[in-house]
């Protein structure tokens, strides 16, 4: 399936400095959300792209209702659904401590933490070699309002997808392989009985 998150598209057009990427790069260095109508078109073109025809994981998308509601209706239009909803539930102190420790790699993706997951050599991905980067809105006090923004909108789409019968809650306080595992049981389709 195709891994689609809303967060990895805005900076790959704040990366290739595209027109949608100059108008978002202030919103994200503030950790605020882009309007839903930028964000809804970009991540509706995404899903419309070759490799997500088998399906795809959406990562960060829909963060509201009003984006939530945009995205059942454009799929309706193809007789289309999402199967699952997958709520994972951290403490904010933990998302905290997480995030302020996170290392990603630019050129492959690969994500690390300082204390729970480090590199084997500091700054280096495993992967492949490159060097290391931080997030510019992982600096704690911009981790804080990211939280707050998305806190405030998590309580309506709880609601929204639990009334659909479609929410799986995960608890995301447990280590890596755990959370792993809990997900992937939540994700998975009931198997069909021949
Ligand atoms: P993330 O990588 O999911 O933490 O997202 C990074 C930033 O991208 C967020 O702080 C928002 O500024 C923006 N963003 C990502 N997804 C959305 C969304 N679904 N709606 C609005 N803004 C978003």
């Amino acid at each position: 399936m195709a891994h689609i998150t809303s967060g990895g598209l805005f900076r790959e057009n704040i990366r290739r400095q595209t027109e949608l990427g100059r108008k978002v790069q202030p919103i994200l260095d503030r950790g605020l959300l882009v309007p839903d109508e930028l964000t809804v078109s970009m991540v509706l073109d995404r899903i419309a792209q070759p490799d997500a025809r088998q399906g795809f994981v959406l990562d960060g998308f829909p963060r509201n209702v009003d984006q939530a509601r945009a995205l059942d209706e454009a799929l309706a239009r193809e007789g289309k659904s999402i199967d699952k909803a997958i709520y994972i539930k951290v403490s904010t102190d933990e998302l905290v401590r997480r995030l302020a420790g996170r290392w990603n790699c630019p050129q492959c993706g690969a994500v690390y933490h300082e204390l729970s997951m480090p590199p084997k050599k500091s700054s280096v991905c495993d992967s492949c070699g490159s060097a290391l980067h931080q997030r510019e809105d992982d600096r704690p006090d911009v981790v804080r309002t990211r939280l707050e923004v998305n806190l405030k909108e998590t309580k309506s789409l709880l609601e929204y997808y639990g009334a659909d019968g479609k929410l799986a809650e995960v608890n995301g306080d447990m280590d890596v392989k755990q959370v792993k595992e809990k997900l992937l049981a939540a994700m998975s389709r009931p198997q069909k009985v021949s």
